[in-house]
């Protein structure tokens, strides 16, 4: 049961900033701050903080936490709620969720950042209506989660869509910035990969520079591998890199060249602008996600809905 004055925080943890919020039953923002991020102990501090001083006397009603990982997301594992190996300096092994928990003393949904992100657009953004499709962020670094007949995927961990490996672009001689993988699809096309191999801010590049035909390249065989795995009914592409606008035209007809009319659907066949889109929350996909994850923490089931 819902009460009709649920109060819900929401913490999108990313490896550059925290945004905290505190929402409403319908998921509507009453109050967002960001902060970047530093230790944990500082940083998940100004979070706990943050939710004290206003959340008001009856304090939240459950939170969510869609973090950047790898996470441990599996309930009942005695790391249930942890970063694990991530390659952010000082977060290795952190107890996040679980400091949180018994800071503020109520129920907590954690998932990974792109599963949050993922259950915002579902439940109010470019996927609203749909039950199976996935949530890309390309930026520091790339994610992707995705929701499968309404249900955010979990398996042994969670998906990693950043690190599959991907053919290389002919005649592209970039090693790749992933300290785990070198080429994977992170490091061959993420936001620190795209400045590498542009030397600076990709912004003043002109629109038909080789660097983003190689970005095209990659992000492009990455959604078919997508659609060819999870069959989505909408892939949406977030994160720093998406704000590239030219890059979705392009992307488009990309994929339909490598499908090669294989997947006959009339939304990648006819009318890809609505197969392959940006986030309809735009920047606020993470946070909204992780207060729906507190509703779902709370007893309501969003992934149904
Ligand atoms: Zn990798």
């Amino acid at each position: 049961m819902l009460a009709r004055y649920a109060q819900y925080g929401g913490i999108e943890a990313g490896g550059t900033k925290f945004v905290c919020a505190i929402g409403d039953a319908s998921l509507s923002l009453l109050e967002r701050i960001e902060f970047p991020t530093t230790t944990p102990a500082e940083t998940i501090g100004r979070a706990i903080e943050f939710f004290r001083s206003r959340a008001g006397n009856d304090g939240l009603t459950a939170l969510g936490i869609g973090s950047f990982g790898p996470v441990d997301p599996r309930p009942g594992s005695p790391t249930w709620g942890y970063i694990t190996t991530t390659p952010k300096e000082g977060w290795q092994h952190t107890d996040f969720a679980g400091s949180l928990r018994r800071a503020l003393d109520v129920p907590v949904g954690f998932d990974t950042d792109t599963n949050a992100a993922a259950l915002g657009e579902g439940a109010l953004g470019a996927a609203k209506g749909l039950h199976t499709f996935a949530y890309l962020t390309i930026g520091t670094g790339i994610g992707g989660g995705a929701l499968v007949g309404g249900v955010r995927i979990h398996g042994l961990l969670h998906p990693e869509m950043g690190h599959m490996r991907l053919p290389r672009a002919e005649g592209d001689k970039f090693e790749g910035v992933c300290p785990f993988h070198g080429d994977c699809f992170e490091g061959m096309a993420s936001g620190p990969a795209l400045r590498a191999r542009a030397g600076g801010p990709p912004d003043r590049l002109p629109a038909d520079h080789q660097i983003w035909t190689n970005m095209v390249h990659y992000l492009s065989a990455a959604l078919v591998n997508i659609a060819c795995v999870l069959s989505p009914q909408r892939i949406i592409l977030g994160g720093g890199v998406m704000h590239q606008r030219h890059l979705f035209p392009r992307i488009r007809r990309r994929v339909q060249h490598l499908l090669a009319d294989y997947l006959q659907s009339p939304e990648i066949v006819n009318h890809p602008e609505t197969f392959i889109v940006p986030p309809g929350l735009g920047d606020d996909a993470g946070v909204i996600g992780a207060l729906a994850l507190a509703r779902h923490a709370a007893g309501g089931d969003i992934d149904q809905e």
